[in-house]
């Protein structure tokens, strides 16, 4: 018989219950109990999901990250928590710096947030130094397998492996992580004891680094560790997940463990590498449904491939998810609003497991068994290969007629850089801002009154034209001098667009943990991109209409849009890419058509995308690179162009970044007080720069004198006829009472450098 187990489930809930139990209980509105109490729901509503499983996981349930647990798990929590706060009290103050906002707790500087891995869901980033000792409290993990061990299921903790918790922290005094290895793995062994003594026979123990380029030294690492481990009276299923191994091939199949889980979807070409190096005694684990995205599986062609391996491995052959279902929204069977075509092609987490056991019973009792779900099935997975709503035969064919000379701009930076100063005549240090106001109550209540069909659509469109004026006239008081519209429209720099273009779908509750208890709703993507329509050339001519100053129209990038969506399986990123890229070109040109003669393509999500091999990246940075290139440069040379990235780490990727040919970028930098412009610097970045200013991430209002005092630095990296006064990125978090002062002390700022500069 094929075993079925699942990696994970998501943590938030259906409807969101863990981000509103946290919300509540941060605000002090709510106990302790209380939220434990949620918790303990939502984990028994979460196995009762997953009971068709063989094995179910224990231990991927988190108030907030599983990485911070792993940390509680060890007793690595930063000393500079309050150490006489309460176990849930502390755990709080590293994830987010307080507890409760209302308790006595003291207030800590948060630990680090970043990417896990390749996804968009960001964990707290585990803190050593030469100090650091490790210690087993297996208190809470205990207590969720005694409570799954209640409900009568089959109990298979999950728990993040030692050699990836290290890599995944960071050294804060530059200490060597790999020495804290032997005492790490001492605690657990003896977890592993523990664990052992409640009667577990499997923990999934997660290595993904296993799918990273590892030197020597964490290869070695991951030998010591698992030869360590090996002792341990449990059975340890070592698991991958996100890529293929790779390099590491060899290493992963030969480390002493029970069985090894590989991601059959990203590392597919490895199946059979890995069966002929895998010792005859393991498991072998397949990941066989895509845990990253929302489409159904096609059962037929999955069962043709694995028959035959399940033919050779018998009981030796597990199935499972590629990877933790957190990366996918809970259960589809909540939405009503989507199509029924689309929604017939869709899987959530609840769909994607009932979708596993069909497979497992095909296995096990012939495929005649599930003769009914594999017909459905094939219904589904036909009518969308086939479907005259995802395939347009005019966008196919725009995208393969893409020559590299529409990536490019008519002439070289110097030359447009001439015109667009005869053009505009912008004073030095030109002052300006990243696209959005703030969102006021009034602007969310009157979208959210829209929606509802409560505001009639010719008195929404009036309320934003309001909005824009009043916009407009702020930007004119505070002497600004290149201005925007606002955003007043966009709910979501991503959303927005998407609900305008062709080949979108958007659900009602398809939500994905970000981080704690923030989620994001991506929205999918079916079909071939097209725009029907112009998408925000009435606001933008709308708003210069009221102004003699340039006005940027403002857009989101290909690049960005692709990355914040969930994307289609049938054909390659690259192609959604290009795809976007025309619709986006197309906009840009009807702007510059209507006048608009600076327009700004935010770019904030391109670094995100990168693999997660470094050789891998170059390939992705080529395809994206030109496709921003691609929507931005079909321009006369007196069209300004900007991009913007929020974020600040450009050094592994600046001749990329060079290569997009923006006439101006704005980036993120107040913060790392200008260093960061040392690589442009050192790059010999061509083009203009706007380095951030004012830190929209704080309240905190920045003086003239620090603005000045920043840009003095700013130019002493880059020469003061291109650089750019603007703040770190859009304002539409922050109220107006922060933004005018801000926006005024950057204007008295600029004026102060312009005459300040030797003649
Ligand atoms: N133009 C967008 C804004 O100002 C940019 C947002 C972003 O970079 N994340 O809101
Ligand atoms: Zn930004």
């Amino acid at each position: 018989m094929v075993t079925t187990h699942n990696l994970g489930f998501p943590r938030i809930g259906k409807n969101r219950e863990l981000k509103f139990a946290l919300e509540s209980f941060w605000r002090g509105q709510s106990s302790q109990q209380q939220l434990q109490q949620v918790g303990q729901a939502l984990r028994q509503t979460h196995w009762q999901a997953q009971n068709k499983l063989d094995l179910l996981p224990v231990g991927d349930f988190s108030f907030y990250d599983h990485v911070l647990d792993t940390s509680v798990l060890f007793g690595n929590l930063p000393s500079r928590v309050d150490e006489h706060a309460n176990d849930l009290d502390k755990y709080f103050q590293v994830a987010r710096g307080q507890s409760q906002s209302a308790s006595a707790c003291q207030q800590i500087s948060a630990g680090e947030m970043t990417k896990w891995f390749d996804t968009n869901y960001h964990y707290i980033v585990p803190e050593f130094d030469a100090d650091t000792t490790f210690s087993l409290h297996a208190s809470r993990l205990l207590s969720h397998i005694s409570e799954a061990k209640q409900q009568g299921i089959t109990v298979k903790p999950v728990i993040l492996g030692p050699v990836s918790y290290l890599w995944l922290g960071k050294s804060k005094d530059d200490s060597n992580k790999l020495d804290l290895l032997d005492d790490l793995v001492a605690s657990y062994e003896q977890l592993l004891l523990a664990l052992d003594k409640e009667g577990i026979e499997w923990v999934q123990i997660d290595e993904p680094i296993l799918v990273t380029e590892l030197d020597q030294k964490w290869q070695h690492a991951l030998k010591q560790a698992y030869f360590s481990l090996n002792k341990a009276p449990v059975k340890l299923l070592l698991t991958s997940y996100f890529g293929e191994l790779k390099e590491n091939l060899h290493l992963a199949c030969e480390l002493p463990v029970a069985g090894l889980h590989l991601d059959a979807i990203n590392a597919f070409a490895e199946i059979t590498s890995v069966i002929d190096w895998l010792a005859p005694h393991k498991i072998l684990s397949l990941g066989i449904i895509n845990g990253r995205n929302i489409w159904k599986t096609d059962l037929n062609a999955t069962l043709d491939w694995l028959e035959p391996i399940y033919a050779r491995l018998k009981d030796r052959l597990w199935i499972a998810p590629s990877c933790s279902l957190l990366h996918v929204p809970v259960d589809l069977d909540s939405e009503n609003d989507l199509d029924d075509e689309v929604q017939s092609w869709l899987a959530f987490a609840v769909q994607k497991l009932d979708e596993l056991s069909i497979i497992a019973t095909a296995l096990n009792e012939g495929r005649e068994t599930v003769a009914e779900e594999r017909v459905l099935n094939a219904f589904a997975v036909q009518s969308r290969q086939n479907s005259s709503r995802v395939h347009n035969s005019k966008v196919k064919a725009r995208v393969k007629a893409i020559e590299p000379a529409l990536a490019n701009r008519q002439s070289s930076y110097q030359q447009r850089a001439k015109i667009q100063q005869q053009h505009f005549n912008l004073p030095l240090f030109p002052t300006t801002t990243i696209g959005s106001f703030p969102q006021t109550t009034d602007i969310r209540q009157a979208r959210k009154r829209y929606r509802l069909g409560k505001l009639a659509e010719k008195d929404y469109q009036q309320f934003l034209k309001d909005e824009i004026k009043f916009t407009i006239e702020q930007q004119h008081a505070i002497g600004l001098d290149v201005l925007v519209h606002g955003e007043a429209e966009r709910n979501d720099m991503v959303e927005y667009f998407g609900q305008q273009l062709d080949g979108y779908a958007f659900s009602q509750f398809g939500w994905v943990q970000s981080y704690g208890s923030r989620c994001v709703k991506p929205p999918i993507i079916y079909g071939d991109i097209s725009r029907p329509k112009p998408m925000t050339v009435e606001w933008a001519t709308y708003a210069q209409s009221l102004s003699d100053k340039p006005v940027k129209g403002m857009l989101t990038g290909p690049v960005t849009i692709l990355n914040w969506s969930f994307v289609r399986d049938d054909q390659p990123r690259s192609q959604t890419c290009q795809q976007i890229a025309l619709a986006i070109r197309d906009e840009v040109q009807d702007l510059e058509r209507a006048g608009i003669n600076i327009i700004q393509i935010d770019e904030a999500a391109l670094r995100e995308g990168l693999p997660l091999r470094k050789s891998q990246w170059q390939g992705y940075l080529d395809w994206a690179v030109t496709s921003y290139k691609i929507s931005a440069n079909g321009v006369s040379d007196q069209t300004q162009i900007h991009t913007h990235m929020c974020y600040s780490e450009f050094n592994d990727i600046i001749k990329a970044i060079a290569n997009m040919d923006a006439d101006v970028i704005t980036i993120e930098t107040s913060r790392s007080d200008m260093e960061l412009l040392d690589v442009f610097k050192e790059f010999d970045y061509p083009n203009e720069i706007g380095p951030g200013v004012y830190d929209i991430h704080s309240p905190n209002i920045p003086t003239v004198e620090q603005i000045v005092l920043l840009m003095k630095k700013a130019s002493q990296r880059i020469p003061a006829e291109r650089l750019w006064v603007n703040p770190d990125c859009g304002l539409k978090t922050r109220g107006w009472q922060e933004v005018k002062p801000a926006l005024t002390a950057m204007v008295t700022a600029s004026r102060i450098l312009r005459n300040s500069l030797p003649e």
